[in-house]
């Protein structure tokens, strides 16, 4: 209950601060694509903005100390007094369909696709993650589908939930007849299929893209930074609606992503945010792709 609040007041604050344009340490919104070929899939990797938090125990290491914190962050030599989180956005260019995974909160993810040549109207099906401000703020822009003939695909449990958040009333009420809901496992566009990961909200879920025989995860909200979430596990993150389901989803996928060895895209790491999850001792480490 307490989690639920805090990340959405955070989330809120984000977005409000990013529409305003007043957050002081939000520096400017940078567009940014990065393509690669997966199979006969192209990827693109999109940048929508960047989120500065301090450490102050709100969102990482709930239930411990900023020195705790300030100990881990400092021994990957980062910055320990805020965390710095990217967000991004998944495009996957089939054939015949031109697919976003999440929208970002409404920074750049335009002007990032356009960087990499299409128009918000090419876009055939957005799939959410879940309905938290940095995933489907980008669904609008002024007021107004900003991909106007996409179909909008997400888990129902996702849908029920995200109709019973006043604060997503508006994006709700626009996105209403355009959303096709469907159950964690199925195969939502053709090679792309989803995976219920739950815990973060209550019908996350990460998409597996696999093209001949190469895959692709994009994980989602299972981790936000490549350095606390991978390091400390099992510290209770304040985004997270169930901070318990949300913690064993989060070590789970992370001991079988490192066993898998396979590349997966995480929204929030460094951009493009696309690499492999590596063991380290008792905990983990994030290795970027080349
Ligand atoms: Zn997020």
């Amino acid at each position: 209950m307490h989690g639920s609040r805090i990340s959405f007041s955070v989330c809120l604050a984000l977005a409000t601060a990013l529409a305003t344009g007043a957050f002081a340490q939000m520096p400017q919104q940078q567009p940014s694509s990065k393509s690669f070929k997966l199979g006969s899939f192209v990827i693109v990797a999109l940048h929508d903005a960047e989120f500065v938090r301090p450490n102050d125990n709100t969102i990482f290491g709930v239930g411990h100390s900023p020195e705790e914190v300030r100990d881990v962050l400092k021994a990957a030599g980062a910055s320990t007094d805020t965390i710095t989180l990217s967000v991004d956005a998944l495009l996957v260019e089939e054939p015949k369909k031109l697919i976003l995974i999440d929208t970002g909160v409404g920074g750049a993810l335009q002007q990032s696709l356009a960087q990499a040549g299409f128009k918000p109207e090419d876009v055939t099906d957005v799939l959410i993650t879940h309905s938290h401000p940095d995933h489907v703020g980008g669904l609008l822009k002024d007021g107004k589908l900003a991909f106007p003939k996409a179909t909008i695909r997400m888990s129902s449990l996702e849908w029920d939930f995200a109709k019973t958040n006043d604060q997503l009333a508006d994006v709700v009420k626009t996105i209403e007849g355009h959303v096709k809901t469907f159950e964690p496992g199925a195969e939502v566009v053709t090679g792309i299929t989803s995976v219920s990961l739950k815990g973060h909200t209550p019908g996350h879920v990460g998409y597996e893209m696999v093209s001949d025989k190469e895959k692709l995860f994009d994980i989602g909200d299972t981790v936000h930074s490549s350095i606390i979430s991978l390091v400390r596990p099992d510290w209770p993150l304040g985004f997270d609606t169930d901070a318990t389901i949300g913690e064993e989803t989060r070590i789970q996928t992370l001991k079988k992503l490192a066993a898998s060895k396979e590349l997966i895209f995480a929204p929030h790491f460094p951009f493009p945010g696309v690499g492999h999850i590596q063991s380290d001792g008792d905990h983990f480490k994030w290795v970027p792709a080349s």
